[in-house]
């Protein structure tokens, strides 16, 4: 099953996605459909390009994890950690498909971008296990890690301040079911930057598994439906290229995993 959220004739709906035709729903939120609320159809089908994609979800909790692919490791000359290294962001920093990523001028002259598979917490829990976390897990959607190196690698590392900033977290365009995805750690992954694969990899270069993540973050938070964990990059970000890339008004980024469909965005004038 994929789920959406859209808005069709001025109001906002969440629907059924499927052979390009969205089943709009009763449930007026994706943490409702996570809880199995308001799942019956409630008006007629839409095609797809009739409507234009939302966020799936504003997540109560977003906690992202650093160093969590092998490949990204390497071009850094690093050793992989022996826990996963956690962040957070914030609900006020998601944004959907086609909208635009800004920031304050003076704030930052170093934007990259990091494709990420996230996931989308269903039941949840404290204290998961690694064999039950997959349970917990309600599906999968596609991100982009939008990250001011200049803040991030500042003053010692300020990761919150570098990476915690509105519309540096696009989501989207649709969520995928866990049913659907057999293995999480055998996805394509991979990041444009107007038309050029930058970023070209694969899940299973990830250093902690999802199951491994999803049971690590619940030891230390309640983990709820709709809940957003971010799983890592892999290579290929723009800071450690040579030469280097960062994002500029005009540009346009596109992530895309497995096959939940291009996550696209414009990089807007600055704020
Ligand atoms: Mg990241």
């Amino acid at each position: 099953m994929r789920w959406a959220r859209f808005e069709h004739e001025g109001s906002v709906k969440l629907g059924k996605v499927e052979d390009g035709r969205i089943q709009p729903v009763a449930a007026q939120s994706m943490q409702e459909v996570i809880r199995g609320e308001g799942t019956e159809a409630a008006e007629d089908p839409v095609a797809v390009e009739e409507v234009r994609t939302l966020s799936p979800l504003r997540p109560d909790k977003i906690v992202a994890v650093g160093q969590n692919y092998m490949d990204h490791i390497r071009e850094q000359g690093n050793e992989p950690p022996g826990i996963p290294v956690l962040f957070p962001k914030f609900p006020t920093n998601v944004i959907g498909p086609e909208e635009e990523i800004r920031w304050p001028k003076n704030l930052t002259q170093q934007v990259d971008y990091e494709a990420e598979l996230a996931v989308i917490i269903g039941e949840g829990g404290r204290c998961l296990r690694e064999e039950d976390a997959l349970e917990a897990v309600f599906g999968y959607t596609a991100a982009n890690d939008v990250t001011a190196r200049d803040l991030q690698f500042a003053e010692g590392g300020q990761w919150t301040r570098g990476k915690a900033i509105d519309t540096f977290l696009p989501l989207g365009p649709t969520v995928v079911s866990r049913e659907e995805i057999l293995d999480p750690q055998a996805l394509p992954i991979v990041c444009r930057v107007n038309g050029e694969t930058l970023q070209d990899s694969n899940t299973k270069e990830m250093v902690f598994t999802v199951a491994e993540l999803v049971a690590f973050v619940s030891q230390s938070v309640m983990l709820e439906p709709g809940d957003v964990i971010l799983t890592g990059t892999p290579h290929g970000v723009g800071v450690f290229r040579d030469p280097q890339v960062f994002l500029q008004p005009g540009d346009k980024v596109e992530v895309e995993v497995g096959d939940f469909g291009v996550l696209s965005n414009p990089v807007g004038k600055y704020l």
